[in-house]
């Protein structure tokens, strides 16, 4: 059976598993070897050479859950977004990226480009006719991030796709807070799909990870680049990122139907005075991402009513955990204004829409019922700290 034919859950149980011949255990044995025997021209295995038992496997688990023909397993996301962007990058090369974008990615491009001399853009927002604008003669790649942190804005993939190739241009999608179990940009047309597998990939929260899935021959390319670099990830935790995505499905799944409870809840509640979460029918861009993603996701946004303190609300919580990181089990709260974005002015804050009772939440499997309960406690109490 092709990999095309199999459901997801068993794609992400089976799909590329090792098969232990010698002793016939069930999961895919580990090999840590540094050095192979010489094995003709063709196959020379080295973990930099992202060739590893334990890598091809795992390869051909992230292309499948991605629809594409291959990929690559980094040890961070930056590891994979930075190799795959120098892999099709040379001086003169002209980048358009959307305005919103992970911040490693934002430091990455201010401070690396610059050096080798790669001319790039930034959208004034998220709609199509403002990529357009950008376009110069040598642009050579359009990268988008859907949804985007901390809002959850959505970039019309299908759009991006036909204007890059009207112009002969690459895209590279950021598909991190999606994961491909709610959306898998290579169907409409996206040239590079790029992971950080700490998150929903990894789940746990005990995982460092980057991955990259595209076409053979793209793959080829960012290789070529990859093993100059050296991003490759650990064997042991490429096993360990492939016992995570057997229950990819599962996981994300129930987290992504909590997170419309939680954000239902949210947007009734007369202490909350936004919700950005694009599976609610009030979030404006609720009917492109139904075209686009086949759930919802499990991350959201949300504005504390003016007076209740965002640190205070969350050091209040009792099962929800501020941190700076996301997708895994357990429900984490982030507030941007005093975290991520407080290096901005206040101003700067306001234009991209980062409130002080900002909170950006991630939604674990935990039952719904009990984070509501500890977000209306952690409410209350904040409440009461005011009067
Ligand atoms: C975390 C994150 C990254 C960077 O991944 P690392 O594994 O931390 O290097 C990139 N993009 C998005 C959207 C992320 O959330």
């Amino acid at each position: 059976m092709s990999d095309q034919q199999l459901g997801i859950n068993t794609v992400c149980v089976h799909t590329g598993e090792v098969t232990d011949t010698q002793f016939k255990g069930a999961v895919s044995p580990v090999f840590m070897a540094i050095s192979y025997a010489f094995d003709g021209v063709d196959v020379k295995r080295y973990p930099r050479y992202f060739n590893t038992p334990n890598q091809e496997a795992l390869n051909k688990k992230i292309a499948a859950l991605e629809h594409t023909e291959d990929a690559l397993i980094f040890s961070s996301g930056m590891a994979a977004i930075s190799s795959a962007l120098m892999a099709f990058l040379k001086k003169g090369d002209h980048v358009i990226l959307q305005q919103v974008i992970y911040g490693g990615t934002y430091n990455f491009v201010a401070r690396e480009f610059e050096k080798y001399g790669i001319e790039y853009s930034y959208t004034e927002s998220s709609v199509i006719d403002d990529f357009k604008v950008l376009i110069r003669p040598h642009t050579k790649i359009i990268y988008i991030e859907t949804p985007s942190n901390p809002l959850l804005g959505i970039t019309d993939i299908s759009a991006v796709v036909k204007l890059a190739k009207d112009h002969g241009i690459m895209t590279m999608i950021d598909n991190t807070f999606a994961s491909p179990i709610n959306q898998t940009p290579a169907d409409f047309g996206i040239d590079v799909v790029i992971h950080s597998a700490t998150k929903y990939m990894g789940g746990h929260s005990d995982i460092s990870a980057g991955a990259v899935a595209a076409s053979k021959i793209h793959i080829a390319e960012i290789w070529e680049t990859s093993r100059n670099f050296g991003g490759n990830l650990s064997d042991f935790m490429v096993w360990m990122l492939e016992r995570s995505l057997k229950t990819l499905n599962i996981r994300v799944k129930e987290q992504t139907k909590n997170a419309l409870v939680i954000a239902k809840y949210l947007e009734r509640h007369k202490d909350i005075d936004r919700v950005y979460y694009p599976g609610l029918a009030s979030h404006p861009d609720h009917e492109l991402a139904a075209t686009q993603m086949k759930r919802f996701g499990a991350m959201m946004a949300f504005e504390l009513k003016a007076g209740i303190d965002a640190m205070e609300f969350q050091n209040a919580l009792q099962l929800i955990k501020p941190s700076m990181s996301l997708a895994g089990l357990e429900s984490t709260t982030v507030s941007p204004a005093q975290t991520t974005h407080a290096s901005l002015t206040e101003k700067e804050r306001l234009e991209r829409g980062i409130t002080q009772g900002l909170i950006r939440f991630s939604t674990g499997i935990e039952e719904p019922k009990d984070l509501i309960a500890d977000m209306e406690q952690a409410i209350r109490s904040t409440k009461k700290a005011l009067v």
